[in-house]
């Protein structure tokens, strides 16, 4: 059944396939959190607007586990749109070099391997989202107390390791980008205290990293490049940025974790990365941070922060409220160190676990699908993964435990400056871009199912994946039988 002469190119997309397509809904209207305008921003920057990001490496697991995302009207939704449509401009993504036990066993928190960050990536330029892409290093979680070498390179010389760096970073970009993500920055190393891949002299590690570096500058010079600490009361950032400046590494960004209940004042934060910028002319950034929004747990799985946690500083209520304040604070200390202060990124607002489980079906998911911090084949790497586990981050989640977001996701649309997104302009479901939908369009379509090719025009359910459920909305809109 030919339907040509339908629409043309030039009509947005919400015209064409109204079940299926954009509906331009803008579902922002709650005013949380103030405004944080960046007064004196880069506007070299990604493209004039601030960073606006999240991390949300686990999301493919927790999908796979059955959790489900809705939108502000309580409609099913895609998130990367509801991320979009909240503000949100920037999505990073942890990457591992073999988080598995060679036998066919993940270790789970969320299976970051190369392909997961290539379908994250790819999902989040469908919303012209822009990707950081967090190169760990590691064959799972790398952070100051832990960064241990990839099992392939645990015998390795330095020498011999700055070699396999630059090779890997080489592979993850190109894999990355072959996808259809839009890299616009690359961490080489993740909370890396003194201490990165094993190695634990700053000297020797801006030897590794100055290899990292060159592969990104090699893949692509737009590619910003940033090098992540965590915790700016510790006192050491501005020794790690003069040694990384004596040995004259080339990278862009300064960035750092900031979990508020445990690294100090924002106005410290400030201080420390003015310095920094300052001196060196660097950017800085928020690399992670998060707040609870309730003391509940949502996956039988102790959580990592609540309101009776020894030793975290609670400031801001826990509530949405308080959370949305805390994260504007957040991006205000990065506006305050002035031009250099490109924004933050918000840790795992979207790690949560399906509801209506028991603890037996919960262990089994973290197991098989990795949708948990760590799965019970993780040991042998990571001594302290003793036991599977899953979300210690759902009460610091911006989506409350059934997947619908929460108020403070509103935040993200109140950093500025900010650019209104330009209309989508392309036609869902016409595959080879001729302007009309017909059978050749299917035909493709199949044949890009086939082959596991993504086109994105094609993709009539707008999951970032080309499949079955992709052939049948395009089977029956060519038969008519579309739904209004
Ligand atoms: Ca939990």
């Amino acid at each position: 059944m030919k339907v040509s002469g339908l629409v043309s190119l030039a009509v947005s997309a919400c015209l064409c396939i109204g079940a299926y397509a954009f509906d331009n809904q803008i579902s922002v209207n709650a005013e949380v959190g103030r405004k944080v305008s960046f007064d004196s921003f880069d506007m070299s920057v990604n493209g004039g607007e601030v960073i606006r990001g999240v991390d949300v490496s686990s999301v493919i697991a927790v999908e796979k586990s059955g959790v489900k995302f809705y939108n502000d009207k309580g409609k099913e939704q895609d998130i990367f749109r509801t991320l979009s449509e909240h503000g949100v401009n920037y999505i990073r993504v942890r990457v591992w070099n073999e988080p598995n036990d060679g036998n066919g066993h993940s270790y789970g928190g969320g299976n970051n391997d190369v392909e997961t960050a290539a379908l994250i990536g790819r999902r989040a330029a469908e919303y012209g989202m822009k990707l950081l892409v967090d190169i760990q290093y590691s064959d799972f979680w790398a952070d100051p107390a832990k960064q241990t070498r990839p099992k392939y390179w645990s015998k390795h010389s330095n020498d011999v390791l700055a070699g396999e760096i630059y090779k890997w970073t080489s592979w993850v970009l190109e894999s990355v980008a072959k996808a259809g993500g839009e890299i616009g920055m690359v961490q080489v190393g993740n909370e890396t205290n003194c201490f990165f891949c094993g190695e634990k002299d700053m000297y020797e590690i801006c030897r590794l990293f100055a290899s990292g570096n060159k592969a990104v500058r090699d893949f692509d010079k737009n590619i910003l490049i940033a090098h992540h600490f965590a915790n700016p009361s510790t006192g050491y950032y501005a020794w790690y940025a003069k040694v990384m400046n004596e040995c004259r590494l080339d990278y862009d960004v300064f960035a750092t974790s900031y979990y508020p209940y445990w690294h100090g004042t924002t106005e410290n934060m400030t201080a420390v990365l003015k310095d920094i910028a300052d001196k060196y002319g660097k950017y800085v950034m928020v690399a992670e941070t998060a707040y609870p929004y309730t003391d509940k747990d949502g996956d039988n799985f102790g959580n990592a922060v609540t309101s009776m946690s020894s030793g975290a500083v609670l400031n801001y209520d826990i509530s949405p409220k308080g959370q949305a304040e805390c994260i504007a604070d957040v991006f205000q200390a990065v506006a305050n160190v002035g031009p250099k202060g490109i924004g933050a990124f918000y840790w795992e607002p979207a790690w949560l676990g399906p509801q209506n489980m028991s603890y037996e079906q919960r262990r089994q998911q973290w197991n098989t699908l990795g949708s948990g911090w760590a799965t019970d084949f993780a040991k042998d790497y990571d001594r302290d993964a003793v036991s599977c586990g899953g979300s210690s981050y759902d009460n610091q989640a911006l989506f409350d435990f059934s997947g619908k977001p929460l108020e403070s996701l509103d935040v993200f649309s109140n950093i500025f400056p900010r650019k209104e997104k330009e209309e989508e302009n392309y036609l869902i479901g016409d595959t080879d871009e001729n302007g009309i939908i017909n059978v050749l369009d299917m035909v493709m379509l199949r044949n890009a199912v086939i082959r596991n090719d993504y086109i994105r025009n094609a993709d009539m359910d707008s999951d970032g994946r080309l499949g079955v459920s992709d052939l049948v909305i395009m089977q029956n809109f060519l038969l008519g039988r579309t739904k209004e």
